[in-house]
């Protein structure tokens, strides 16, 4: 798949685009989904232009998959849920809206069903005051 370099997390990662962040380093990023589908849903990127896991370069996997570990552990700790589910679609077919490759992190809960799929804005200051708890579970 081409990579787009106007798609929003490509202007995200250069900064413009706001983002609530949770977590930087060299190579990854993570922020608030700005249309959660639970409270605490978060994103990991890789800094790099790939569309979708096929294209991820093999020096970005390892970076990406750490950030994703440690953020999930920071989530889980964060919101309280028991469970975080991991997604990660490629392509339209399998609901795939941002052709920036990501790392879902979503808390669940027993009999809590998941909102829409990039559905309802969730309001800035609560995802802020949730990034805000996410950074403080992260140390
Ligand atoms: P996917 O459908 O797997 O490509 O997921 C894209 C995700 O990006 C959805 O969960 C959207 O809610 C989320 N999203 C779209 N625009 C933004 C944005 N500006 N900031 C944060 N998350 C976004």
């Amino acid at each position: 798949m081409t990579y787009d370099p106007s798609n929003i997390f490509a202007r995200i990662l250069r900064g413009e685009l706001p983002m609530h962040k949770v977590f930087e380093d060299e190579k990854t990023l993570a922020f608030m989904d700005i249309m959660p589908q639970a409270e605490g849903h978060t994103l990991v990127v890789p800094k790099c232009p790939a569309a979708d896991l096929y294209a991820l370069p093999a020096e970005f996997a390892g970076p990406l998959l750490a950030t994703t570990q440690r953020v999930a552990a920071a989530v889980k700790k964060a919101t309280g849920a028991p469970g975080i589910m991991i997604a990660q679609l490629n392509g339209k077919e399998a609901g795939q809206t941002v052709f920036h490759l990501h790392f879902h992190i979503i808390p669940r809960r027993h009999g809590a069903d998941l909102a829409m799929h990039a559905h309802k804005m969730e309001a800035p200051e609560k995802l802020a005051a949730m990034a805000e708890k996410i950074r403080a579970a992260l140390g």
